[in-house]
């Protein structure tokens, strides 16, 4: 057990780029405050190696208060250059300095439980320590979200895997993938399979393969780009405008906010992956209807009648947020949670609807936008975070 085992003001779970920014905001602020995880951990291990951020340069800073912990500020100091798209174990890297710059009493375990304690909250360590927090920002990341067809439901985890539960495609070496999904992690994971020799097949729902930063003339037209597109480089042209100002955006009627977001973040494949994914059976417009297991291979049946036999399925099928799933909230917190579709309900300060609860990352997205699933979304939620704990309390 770590030394350390005080109560304090705020627990901080997660060391992910939501957890790491808010810990340096608040300390910044002389806020105390405890931060659990392992840094970065969810890119380390649940996403491809080869991988490349699909944000680009300017929205893949991770936040901080003097804005002196950039991707440039990593490389000038560890004196080495970082290719565009971004690799995967680069940003890590850059993750894990960052860490060791601001959150350096970070501390790499994990929390079992929050439960409601007469003070505030009781976390529970999985080493066993116990003790309080007056608040708890939960910055855990999607990775209980991971959404997997129901027709995949009873296959095997050899047979069928969520692209979460990989670090390294080349296992597959010498088998017949199916990738099922059309966003960046499906098309980018068949490149990868591809690139590695290995046997891939593309199946999606939709018709056709979206695109983004196809039109770069668009972003180098000076004040008329800047109008366009903001630097956190999510959604398409206005929309990223838009989506930018989490405030303004919550103001408009929910249908409009839906439509909008789901525009900002639909499946979609960076423009840079268009070669590397030639070449590629990729099936549009179809549905698997039923997946069975056939001996050693699986048999998956589409909705036009035709079947295929693969020795995997991998399913980029995306996250889908159910706060009830972190495994850490207690069941009487979940039970005093306002949620709509599996989103906690926040308020100013990315506060829930349990006094002293906060969510950052992803669970935000309902609340404040789709910003809030990306890297560049951890400024906004780093400086509502504090505003709102040094408005209510003082520093401390
Ligand atoms: C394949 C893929 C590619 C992506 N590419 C991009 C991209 O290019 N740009 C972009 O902006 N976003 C991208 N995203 C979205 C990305 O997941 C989020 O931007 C980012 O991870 C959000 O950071 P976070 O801190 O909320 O979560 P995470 O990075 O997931 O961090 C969560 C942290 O919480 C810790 N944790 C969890 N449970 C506990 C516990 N019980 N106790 C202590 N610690 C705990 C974990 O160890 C982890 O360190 C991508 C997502 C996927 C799946």
């Amino acid at each position: 057990m770590n030394g350390k085992s005080s109560d304090c003001h705020v627990a901080v779970v997660g060391a992910g780029p939501y957890g790491l920014s808010s810990a340096a905001y608040l300390q910044a602020a002389g806020v105390e405050a405890r931060v659990f995880g392992e840094p970065m951990s969810f890119w380390q291990n649940q996403m491809p190696a080869g991988m490349c951020l699909r944000s680009n340069w300017g929205a893949s800073h991770i936040a901080d208060p003097k804005g002196e912990l950039t991707l440039d500020e990593y490389c000038r100091q560890n004196g080495n250059h970082i290719s565009k798209p971004i690799p995967l174990e680069r940003f890590v890297d850059y993750g894990r300095w960052y860490q060791s710059q601001a959150v350096r009493d970070l501390e790499r375990r994990n929390v079992l439980s929050i439960d409601l304690d007469a003070r505030g909250f009781k976390v529970v360590m999985e080493d066993g320590e116990e003790f309080t927090a007056r608040r708890v920002v939960v910055a855990a990341g999607i990775s209980p979200f991971a959404a997997r067809p129901k027709e995949f439901d009873g296959i095997p985890p050899a047979l069928a895997s969520h692209t979460s539960e990989h670090k390294d495609l080349r296992k597959f070496q010498g088998q017949r993938v199916v990738v099922i999904g059309a966003g960046q992690s499906a098309l980018e994971s068949a490149a990868l399979l591809k690139e590695a020799g290995i046997a891939v097949e593309v199946i999606a729902r939709k018709e056709t393969l979206n695109w983004v930063g196809l039109h770069a003339r668009l972003h180098h037209l000076g004040v008329i780009s800047k109008m366009l597109y903001s630097t956190r480089d999510v959604g398409p042209a206005g929309i990223s405008r838009l989506v930018a100002m989490p405030h303004l955006f919550r103001r408009f009627p929910r249908p409009f906010q839906d439509r909008t977001a789901y525009r900002a973040i639909r499946p979609a494949g960076a423009g840079w992956l268009q070669p590397r994914i030639e070449g590629i059976p990729i099936t549009l417009g179809h549905k698997v209807v039923s997946a069975t297991v056939a001996g050693s291979e699986l048999r998956l049946r589409l909705d036009d009648g035709t079947e295929r036999l693969a020795d995997h399925a991998l399913l980029a099928t995306g996250f889908r947020v159910d706060v009830s799933r972190y495994p850490f909230v207690s069941r009487s917190l979940v039970k005093q949670l306002k949620t709509v579709n599996g989103f906690p309900v926040l308020k100013r300060g990315l506060e829930s609807s349990v006094p002293g609860l906060h969510f950052l990352g992803k669970p935000a997205a309902w609340s404040f936008g789709p910003l809030l699933g990306f890297v560049s979304g951890a400024e906004f939620a780093s400086n509502e975070l504090v505003r709102a704990i040094t408005r209510n309390s003082g520093s401390n």
